[in-house]
């Protein structure tokens, strides 16, 4: 099955990347959950990995791609440890790599979007090791896109911020009162990741600077199929989460792009799916002028039947 996936359309394969000699390190973005969400960089780094430093949150169906003989540790709290100090999975990498093995620390959603990539390249570096990075889907962008809104449709934001809710221990957190009261006069979407234990302080927080009736989302387990979501107010963010039991792993999406997923929920209750709207729009390839107002009209494929 693994090799269909490097399959062109003119049937000959992707070269792959020559394997290296000597160790080597390289963290990967699992992506939000869904397997078909990895890059095809991704996939091909899981296949040709040695070792495999699995963390929390990354779907066991990515290491389908994993050679039989690879050895798979998982590194995070759901792999059998209370919780992997992080400074033990730095020297664990760093020590795979001298002895000459192919790993890949596999991360969920993108390796630089919070997840602490930026610590384990910092311990490489310093140790002479100098890792590749493949990027991911990261669990915000899928969670809104899975409600079917435009994380930045210009209608609603001029821009996006990703922040956590979790607090670096010992650290003060975001000033939630502060980055509302921006969000509101920039038109800003907040995607926090991390807010579910906080979501009362951060709600009271952020409603020193936005409306109370400031479309949220959150959505659990986005791009898996056991993914659910709620839409609803600030005010009634906590209330909301409590009562639909919304949990970690979960987003928090706060702005008027809500409005976006509010309409396609609504948009997508109404389509037949028989229909699949306009036969017109489909499987296009012509080129479009896009300040045009009006689509091209298209001749029909073939002609009506009598
Ligand atoms: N590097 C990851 C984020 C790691 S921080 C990324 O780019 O996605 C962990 C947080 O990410 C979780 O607490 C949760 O807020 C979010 N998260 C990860 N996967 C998720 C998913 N499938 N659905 C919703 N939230 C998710």
């Amino acid at each position: 099955m693994n090799d269909q996936l490097f399959v062109r359309p003119d049937n000959t394969s992707l070269p792959s990347a020559a394997a290296p000699s000597v160790g080597s390190c390289t963290l990967v973005g699992a992506g939000p959950g869904d397997p078909d969400l990895l890059t095809i960089a991704a996939a091909r780094a899981i296949q040709q990995a040695t070792v495999l430093l699995v963390d929390d949150l990354v779907n066991d169906a990515v290491l389908e791609w994993a050679a039989p003989s690879a050895r798979i540790v998982h590194v995070g709290k759901r792999g059998g440890c209370q919780s992997t100090p992080q400074a033990f999975i730095q020297r664990l990498m760093l020590q795979e790599v001298q002895s000459g093995e192919q790993v890949v620390r596999l991360k969920g959603g993108d390796p630089f979007i919070f997840g602490r990539g930026g610590e384990e390249v910092e311990f490489l570096r310093a140790h002479g090791v100098s890792p590749r990075i493949i990027n991911g889907v990261t669990a915000g962008l899928a969670a809104v896109t899975s409600l079917g809104a435009p994380l930045t449709h210009r209608d609603h934001a001029q821009g996006v911020v990703f922040i956590t809710g979790h607090a670096k221990p010992g650290g003060a957190g975001p000033d939630w009162a502060q980055l509302a009261q921006t969000a509101h006069s920039a038109r800003l979407t907040l995607v926090i990741y991390m807010g579910v234990a906080g979501a009362n302080s951060i709600t009271q927080g952020l409603l020193r600077g936005l409306p109370g009736d400031t479309p949220v989302a959150i959505v659990q387990h986005a791009s898996l199929p056991q993914q659910r979501q709620a839409i609803t107010t600030l005010t009634e963010l906590p209330a909301t989460m409590a009562r639909e039991q919304l949990g970690s792993p979960s987003i928090i999406v706060v702005g008027d792009i809500v409005h976006c997923a509010a309409l396609a929920a609504q948009a997508e209750r109404s389509v037949d799916p028989q229909q699949g709207g306009d036969p017109a729009l489909h499987n296009t390839s012509s080129f479009y002028d896009y300040d045009s107002e009006a689509l091209p009209t298209r001749a029909p494929r073939r002609a009506a039947q009598p």
